[in-house]
């Protein structure tokens, strides 16, 4: 078939390739000029965590091993608190890891694989302007030229991420289309550690550091070259502590101070860095149908763009690559059939890991320098590591389980966090906490 996708981001990239490895020609169209030769960043030169979801991605087309040459694994959290003392909290078992990529690389590799498959054609510059629901026919202006390309494939895939003009097309279009946006109240902005000598790392290199602040948070990434990547998440607007009321170097230089005094000499050019960086919202879009006419299909955030407080954004992405490669298979190439239950299967994964990712952002924010909290996680990991088969923590599920469906995940972490609480409300659980007692009521509440 002739398929066209729109959006040459991770997601449409890595799509490309199962697609062209099953014969299909592939074109994809980008609405930016070639990041490799532009030497542009991928947008935001945010990190990325890639975790077991997206590697399984990967390894579907065979491409794993590429992408790990460019990825830090990081075994757990780095906690910094207020008062400068750290503490350290693995992410699972030993050797279980998420992995630190920067978004450019991954999506500059990504294409590089995808344009060594001779049936794969990338063309940039090219923004999708329309789409027709009912014919698939849709239209580029090339954003040098004004050139309109005007194409007629047998499939369309909209990868062009959380503001997708392929699904605002089919919003305009169709009667009943379900669509949801929101924006959490708190935006991000990108600031750096550089490296410190001879490409060293200045704070401990395979873990992701979190400064934990209740109501905000910054955390850092590795990067290969010794430096970090860091987000500062925290409210827009209308609080105390918020973007808005850091108008000046001096209030900038207090905040931080104030709340991140370990990291402050570590960021030497943060007041720049602040002033020059945007600050960004984060958005939730859910929508639905993904699929029209058996012709156009949504993938990764164009279908469901989420917060990224589990990292799963680009995972999950990847993961409906997995899937609709596994009903290619299943339905073995009977498209209205392969895209219909698609989109029934994914819907509701999709709407589970916004929601996870929401929950996350508490957990991260908040939760990671509670004492209570970290004494449930104790528990739970005790007793999961006795009863690998009756528990696994809900982290350990969404990143590290691919073979679970995030919607199995939520339910099953919603279950597990009630038996929690009633566990954490027993009177005294800080001394009987790993006692016959507690795991004979947790057997029972199973
Ligand atoms: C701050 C932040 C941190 C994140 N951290 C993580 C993380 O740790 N782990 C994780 O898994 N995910 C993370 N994510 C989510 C992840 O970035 C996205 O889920 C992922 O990029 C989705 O890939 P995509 O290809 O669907 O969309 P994108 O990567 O956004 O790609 C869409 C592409 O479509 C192009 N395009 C847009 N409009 C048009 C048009 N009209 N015509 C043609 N082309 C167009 C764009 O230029 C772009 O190249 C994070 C996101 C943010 C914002």
């Amino acid at each position: 078939m002739n398929i066209v996708i729109s959006g040459s981001g991770l997601v449409g990239s890595l799509l490309s390739i199962y697609l062209a490895k099953r014969g299909h020609k592939v074109d994809i169209y980008e609405r930016r000029p070639d990041m490799r030769k532009a030497k542009i960043s991928a947008g935001k030169s945010i990190n990325l965590a890639l975790s077991d979801r997206g590697w399984k991605g990967l390894e579907g087309v065979g491409i794993a091993d590429e992408i790990r040459k460019i990825a830090i694994p990081m075994y757990g959290r780095f906690i910094h608190h207020k008062d400068g003392s750290t503490a350290y909290q693995a992410y699972g078992k030993k050797e279980q890891a998420i992995y630190s990529v920067s978004r450019g690389a991954i999506n500059m590799k990504l294409m590089d694989l995808a344009e060594q498959q001779p049936n794969i054609s990338m063309h940039f510059n090219e923004r999708c302007d329309y789409v027709d629901k009912n014919t698939g026919t849709i239209k580029f202006i090339n954003t040098e030229t004004n050139n309109v390309t005007t194409l007629n494939p047998d499939l369309v895939f909209g990868a062009d991420g959380a503001f997708s003009a392929v699904r605002l097309n089919m919003q305009l279009q169709n009667d009943r289309f379900d669509y949801h946006q929101f924006y959490i109240e708190a935006s991000y902005k990108e600031l750096s550690i550089p490296p410190g000598e001879n490409g060293s790392f200045l704070i401990k290199k395979n873990a992701l550091h979190i400064w934990p602040r209740g109501s905000f948070m910054m955390i850092a990434l590795p990067n290969f070259d010794g430096s970090f990547t860091c987000t500062l998440f925290l409210t827009h607007e209308g609080a105390e502590k918020s973007f808005e009321h850091l108008k000046t170097k001096e209030d900038v230089l207090k905040f931080f101070n104030e709340e991140f005094p370990d990291a402050v000499p570590l960021m030497p050019t943060l007041v720049e860095d602040f002033f020059t960086n945007p600050t960004s919202s984060l958005v939730t879009v859910k929508c639905y149908p993904w699929v029209f006419n058996d012709k156009i299909a949504l993938i990764g955030d164009a279908a469901h763009a989420i917060v990224p407080f589990y990292g799963q954004g680009m995972n999950c992405g990847f993961e409906d690559c997995v899937v609709l490669n596994s009903l290619i298979e299943k339905h073995k190439e009977d498209w209205p059939k392969i895209l219909q239950e698609y989109q029934v299967l994914r819907k509701p994964d999709g709407d589970a890991i916004a929601d996870l990712a929401i929950m996350n952002f508490v957990e991260m924010r908040d939760k990671t320098a509670d004492a209570k909290f970290l004494l449930q996680k104790k528990i739970e990991a005790r007793f999961s590591e006795k009863y690998p088969d009756k528990w696994i923590p809900l982290y350990s599920m969404v990143t590290y389980s691919p073979h679970i469906r995030y919607s199995t995940a939520l339910k099953e972490g919603l279950r597990q966090e009630a038996i929690m609480q009633e566990i954490m409300a027993l009177p005294n659980i800080e001394h009987i906490w790993d006692s016959e007692e507690v795991e004979k009521m947790i057997l029972e509440k199973i």
